[in-house]
């Protein structure tokens, strides 16, 4: 079918504006953030305002046979919104309503295009708050975070973003919509469909609205920060609190993303140590809880040890430590790793991955939501010479590697995508494997939403 055809049927059936296909809207949204993956060109780029707009558009596909790759922010790290050649991109940017925001039942009601940080802006007027923080809450959107299930900082205390979904509204392949979940706190009707979509990174259907529990308010929390002069230092005081203690953050940054950081917006981090922690608690006794991190930090051999209760040089710290990943793109092309290990793996898991960086001849920038055992190995390469990508991809290899001998996951929080498909089955198994492909066929027996990502 011409491009024209789906453009033409697409327009008949939506409002004005919601349609384009003009040279640089699908060049703007061939990519998501990933490096070293491919990307067709779409036909057209859909903007739904609301949940028939989205059925609209996946009738037309569904006619036509045409790929429907749903993007929200566009800012995953896996692939997963990369366009296919001839496809629609269905973005859910457009409908960014925070529908509501009920306190007594400490619930929110969004639509899948609201930025993650709006959310907790918003229920932090009824003091309240929605804990997930993936460090791109200021520009990744709620249905992108559960398509991929995401974490961030606060993960490692409270839980990932499928921890605070209790009800979905999603627009099936046959245009079909459901709407699953509950918003009691307890529920057992059914399977649990919620979780099935939730990680399934648009490949079982369109989320068009997601009801999130909220959390009471915290105090402002208390900051602990410590250098080492080892990564492996380092990675056995994160083993030794992640499994004494419960920090509402537990981050790590190392020497190369330090530099990288400081070079672009110089905040006193030093650039001597081998690595930072950043530990925050939000606990009623984070005194005595953060206490406790001295102690085991110091007896890890920590080189400098720093607290502070200042809730602005908090935020300074962990504003640094998002930074980590556009400091590091400064630098060069970047490759991600998301590779996740149990507690105890993490000293092997950094040591490894300097041996990794040195044996290949990269430079390897590591920070990550050390609690959760979740690095971000990021390769440093030049994308035009090919003697650097494939050193990238041989380090990038290596690392996943290293990770499953000792146990872990492939992706701890970005998704499989299109980038690691190709590890995929060495984790899940072949029957596990097929089993992914029977309930794709049984959600989408046409093959239209995303396919070719996330198994
Ligand atoms: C600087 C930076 C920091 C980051 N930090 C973190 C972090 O701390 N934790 C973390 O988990 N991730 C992190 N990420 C990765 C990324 O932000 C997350 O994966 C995020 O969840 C993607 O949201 P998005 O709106 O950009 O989705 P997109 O990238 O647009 O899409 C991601 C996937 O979701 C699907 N999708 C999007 N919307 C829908 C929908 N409504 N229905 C069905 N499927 C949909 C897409 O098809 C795709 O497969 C970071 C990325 C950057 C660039």
């Amino acid at each position: 079918m011409a491009n024209s055809d789906v453009v033409a049927a697409l327009r008949s059936t939506l409002p004005d504006g919601r349609v384009k296909s003009d040279g640089e809207t699908l060049e703007a949204y061939r990519f998501d953030e990933t490096t070293l993956t491919d990307a067709g060109i779409p036909a057209v780029v859909v903007f739904p305002r609301s949940t028939e707009e989205v059925q609209s558009a996946v009738r037309v596909a569904a006619e036509r046979r045409i790929p429907i790759v749903p993007r929200g922010a566009g800012s995953g790290l896996a692939g997963g919104a990369n366009a296919i050649d001839g496809c629609i991109v269905l973005s859910l940017t457009a409908m960014n309503e925070i529908v509501t925001i009920d306190p007594h039942n400490q619930l929110a009601v969004a639509q899948p295009g609201v930025i993650t940080a709006d959310v907790n802006r918003a229920a932090i007027e009824h003091g309240l708050f929605y804990p997930p923080d993936p460090a791109s809450f200021e520009f990744c959107t709620i249905g992108g975070n559960i398509a991929t299930n995401a974490g961030g900082l606060c993960c490692v205390k409270y839980g990932v973003t499928g921890d605070f979904v209790l009800g979905l509204e999603v627009v099936l392949a046959d245009a079909s919509v459901i709407r699953i979940g509950r918003r009691s706190r307890k529920g057992v009707a059914g399977y649990d469909l919620v979780h099935l979509f939730i990680g399934s990174e648009g490949t079982l259907g369109i989320v068009t609205e997601a009801t999130l529990r909220l959390r009471p308010a915290t105090q402002p929390p208390g900051t602990l920060v410590a250098s080492f002069a080892t990564v492996r230092a380092a990675g056995e005081a994160i083993t030794a609190i992640a499994t004494t203690l419960t920090p509402s953050r537990l981050e790590l940054m190392d020497r190369t993303t330090i530099g990288a950081v400081e070079r672009w917006k110089p905040m006193g981090l030093g650039t001597e140590p081998e690595a930072l922690l950043l530990v925050q608690s939000d606990s009623a006794e984070q005194e005595a809880e953060l206490s406790a991190v001295e102690t085991i930090c110091k007896g890890a051999g920590a080189a400098m040890l720093v607290r502070s209760s200042d809730p602005a040089e908090a935020e300074l710290l962990m504003t640094a430590r998002r930074l980590a990943h556009p400091a590091l793109k400064l630098l060069g092309d970047t490759l991600s790793d998301d590779v996740a290990v149990p507690t105890r793996a993490i000293p092997a898991l950094l040591v490894g991955i300097d041996e990794i960086a040195r044996t290949t001849g990269v430079t390897v920038g590591t920070f990550g939501h050390a609690g959760d055992g979740n690095m971000h190995p990021t390769i440093l390469f030049d994308q035009f010479d090919p003697e650097s990508v494939d050193k990238a991809r041989t380090a990038f290899d290596k690392i996943i590697r290293l990770t499953m001998d000792l146990g872990g996951t492939i992706t701890g929080e970005h998704g499989v995508g299109i980038l690691k498909l190709p590890y995929l089955k060495s984790e899940i198994g072949e029957r596990a494997h097929a089993l992914h492909a029977s309930i794709k066929t049984a959600l989408d027996p046409l093959g239209i939403l995303n396919p070719g990502k996330a198994f």
